[in-house]
């Protein structure tokens, strides 16, 4: 049975950065939770502010030019947000943990992957350099990593770029995190090691009981892996639903648009259908709804008037006039 309070909730979080064209509202006004072992799946093109959202959960926004306005981060039901940053770091990668897209900028390349992983465990867990040693090779064991001890000693260049990924979920799993946030953990992969590596991170998370938050562009990742889905579209959550309500009976344009984008197996097509335009830049104010310049259902309210988020089913919210 499912504790009913989410493990982490992310409340009418709003994070800015200053620039040179004015403030861009990266996350504007955002909410959403997952559950103790459930895989939230949060979908949108880049540059609409989902991995902003997730490295300010963390506290990882660089301060300037960015800046947290508005909003909590609970999780456990403590507010992160208002947690000294000595408290913070003990969180990040003990008890919420993140895989990043490219291995290559989490790793320092001088030191060896023994080095740096069991640096981890003397950091957080207080362990020897002994024991932090072979609690490295375990984990990189309990990650199906082959010829562990050989791993150990070499340097991160000296991997493939699957192995270092790879590498890089033992070290976010290391110390047994309540949650892991995976930032598209495979697009910088080959098409073959994609799938190799999903597989690999959803049976970990299934094997250490984790929360997950899967952040991705690719609705088809998201099919396989997450329970609910929010879809974000310049910042703001624009749709959420289970995943079968999401992809059977989707509301808003946009995720009409993204589903219509994916390849369908058995049906042969030269050209996947694209959406039109660009996600609009961040600091352009809009006062009606921000997909309107690239929505084929645009009405005269949607340029004035901004759609807020309502539920039209249990469990399903949509932010669109329709
Ligand atoms: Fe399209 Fe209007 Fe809905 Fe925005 S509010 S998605 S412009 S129909």
């Amino acid at each position: 049975m499912r504790n009913r309070e989410p493990m982490l909730k992310i409340e009418d979080l709003s994070t800015r950065f200053v620039v040179q064209e004015g403030v861009a509202r990266a996350v504007d006004h955002l909410s959403y939770h997952v559950f103790e072992g459930e895989t939230l799946g949060v979908v949108g093109e880049s540059g609409c502010g989902k991995s902003v959202a997730a490295l300010s959960i963390l506290r990882l926004i660089p301060i300037p030019p960015g800046k947290i306005t508005s909003g909590k981060i609970l999780f456990m039901g403590q507010d992160l947000l208002q947690l000294p940053m000595k408290e913070m770091r003990k969180i990040r990668g003990a008890e919420i943990s993140m895989v990043f897209q490219d291995p290559m900028t989490s790793f320092n390349p001088v030191f060896t992957i023994g080095y740096q992983l069991s640096k981890v465990f003397r950091l957080h867990q207080k362990l020897s350099k002994k024991e932090a040693m072979r609690r490295s090779e375990e984990i990189l064991e309990a990650c199906e990593i082959p010829s562990p001890e050989r791993i150990m000693k070499e340097y991160p260049h000296q991997l493939s770029g699957g192995m270092r990924q790879r590498v890089m979920i033992a070290m976010a799993l290391g110390c047994n995190p309540k949650v892991l946030i995976a930032d598209e953990p495979t697009t910088a992969l080959d098409v073959t090691i994609q799938a190799e590596i999903l597989d690999l991170v959803l049976r970990l998370k299934k094997k250490f009981g984790m929360a997950m938050i899967l952040i991705t562009h690719d609705l088809g990742i998201i099919a396989n892996s997450a329970q609910r889905v929010v879809v974000m579209y310049a910042g703001e959550k624009i749709e959420e639903a289970d995943v079968f309500s999401l992809f059977e009976k989707p509301r808003h344009p946009y995720t009409v648009a993204l589903l219509q984008s994916l390849p369908v197996l058995g049906r042969a097509k030269k050209f996947l259908n694209e959406i039109e335009g660009v996600v609009p830049p961040p600091f352009k104010k809009i006062p009606g709804c921000k997909f309107a310049e690239r929505c084929p259902e645009a009405m005269e309210k949607c340029w004035q008037e901004r759609p807020r988020l309502r539920a039209i089913e249990k469990g399903h919210s949509v932010a669109c006039h329709l």
